[in-house]
């Protein structure tokens, strides 16, 4: 998916775009704990091809917080991330130096610009005052009303011409696409460089687009492999990923492109509401995850030690119940070799199809153990389902009534298919729908 990156100063409007184009996106509804996204992450669409648009401005340097430095962090996310960047200037301050100083930042990179001057009640007939934003050199300018959504098809037309095409996006299609994900420190880098620089891995330099660049493809045991973007994770001085809130956007990213997530976590913490929050966003993109507990040469352990702390992982991450848990020190190298196996193993589990004959038939009989649900005196009737999609699993299931539908009944039944076919660290999908 093609990213789009909106950079501004403070009060040109930036989240009133943002909100105006994340509110068409479609949104799966999920009831995962701690998963907000600060509005500067979102999905949306334009004739037909979805994209990410993400907000640069609400991601606030934990250092500086003067207005210039901000602007400039902001150019360069943008600059880092999209295939697009909008700026966004206000018509109602006019012209300012802060604008000018960024857009000499966005001309220098090699990223289309697109600039929409915000503001302007009536875009089709703007006053004259946007002319002087033609001085900052961007080529045309898209007059815009956030509040009012207007001039907005025009300036997402031009985007659409940028994005790249599905050809330059797409990706190696053989090669398992694993994002490693968790918070600055838990070892992340650690972890890929001691994997990467063991003999039985083959690193290749297949080339590729630019957005390939930032991405590490190797071989194990002839298998092939993409770890996501780990130019920031891999480089050595990260000063970009020192800011937190950057790193978990980038995470983000690395989620909605993988097939398979690591969630690192530090043993020495547990699990922390920023793991939480990351976990919870492969959760709700339906990714296959394995929860990678690093650094364990660090805890002293007692028998059972691994078993409880197990147990603890589970607890706090109820939700990915799925999700097998490992164990690693990416210091001593205990346990990294597995983490291949388990890959290829929720990958498999994943993309596991499972006919509708015998499905039905562990659906009758998970019926016939546990009566579905029924309020005010109907009951709900399942007449049967079917699997729709792989990774993650995806079924229909067709009632005489979707309102009667209950939380922990849909739970049952996935809980059922698990034990009956695996879908080990991989979510399950459900749709309810009724049939007349
Ligand atoms: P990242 O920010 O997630 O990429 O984390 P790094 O890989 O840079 O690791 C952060 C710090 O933890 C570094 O000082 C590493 O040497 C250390 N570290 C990483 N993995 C382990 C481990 O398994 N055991 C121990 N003892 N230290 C580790």
């Amino acid at each position: 998916k093609p990213i789009v990156a909106i950079v501004g100063r403070p009060n040109v409007g930036k989240s009133t775009f943002f909100n105006y184009l994340a509110g068409r996106r479609i949104s799966i509804i999920d009831d995962t704990p701690g998963v907000t996204r600060d509005r500067i992450y979102a999905e949306s669409e334009w004739r037909g091809r979805k994209f990410t648009i993400i907000d640069t401005g609400g991601i606030e340097p934990n250092t500086d917080d003067y207005i210039k430095q901000q602007m400039i962090q902001q150019a360069h996310i943008a600059i880092d991330m999209a295939h697009v960047i909008i700026m966004l200037v206000d018509v109602k301050t006019g012209l300012t130096a802060l604008d000018e100083e960024v857009a000499n930042i966005l001309r220098k990179a090699d990223k289309p610009v697109l600039l929409a001057v915000n503001k302007v009640d009536n875009p089709g007939q703007p006053p004259a005052d946007i002319y002087e934003f033609y001085n900052l050199g961007m080529g045309e300018i898209y007059p815009i009303s956030s509040i009012h959504g207007l001039g907005i098809g025009e300036l997402l037309d031009a985007v659409y011409e940028h994005f790249p095409s599905a050809e330059e996006l797409s990706e190696d299609e053989d090669a398992i696409k694993v994002a490693v994900i968790g918070r600055p420190n838990v070892g992340k880098s650690s972890i890929i460089n001691r994997i990467l620089g063991e003999e039985r891995v083959i690193v290749s330099d297949i080339p590729g687009t630019t957005r390939d660049a930032i991405d590490t493809h190797f071989e194990v045991n002839g298998k092939r492999y993409v770890f996501i973007d780990t130019a920031g994770i891999r480089r050595q001085s990260r000063v970009d990923d020192e800011i937190e809130k950057y790193s978990v956007l980038r995470s983000w990213a690395a989620v909605d492109r993988a097939d398979v997530c690591l969630i690192m976590l530090d043993a020495r913490d547990g699990v922390t509401e920023q793991d939480t929050r990351i976990a919870g966003y492969a959760h709700e993109q339906g990714k296959a995850s394995i929860i990678v507990v690093n650094k364990w040469d660090l805890v002293e352990k007692q028998t059972g030690t691994l078993e409880e702390y197990r147990k603890k992982v589970g607890q706090d991450l109820e939700y990915m119940n799925y999700a097998p848990i490992v164990f690693v020190s990416a210091k001593t190298g205990q346990r990294v070799h597995r983490l291949f196996e388990l890959i290829d193993y929720v990958f498999d589990q994943a993309s596991l199809r499972i006919q509708t004959g015998v499905l039905n038939d562990v659906l009758n009989e998970a019926i016939a153990m546990v009566q579905p649900p029924s309020d005010k005196g109907k009951r709900l009737k399942i007449y049967y389902m079917t699997q729709t999609g792989i990774r993650p699993p995806s079924f229909v299931l067709f009632v005489n009534d979707a309102e009667l539908m209950h939380y922990s009944y849909e739970r049952y039944l996935k809980n059922t298919l698990r034990s009956n076919f695996g879908f080990e660290g991989t979510p399950i999908w459900f749709t309810v729908r009724e049939k007349g």
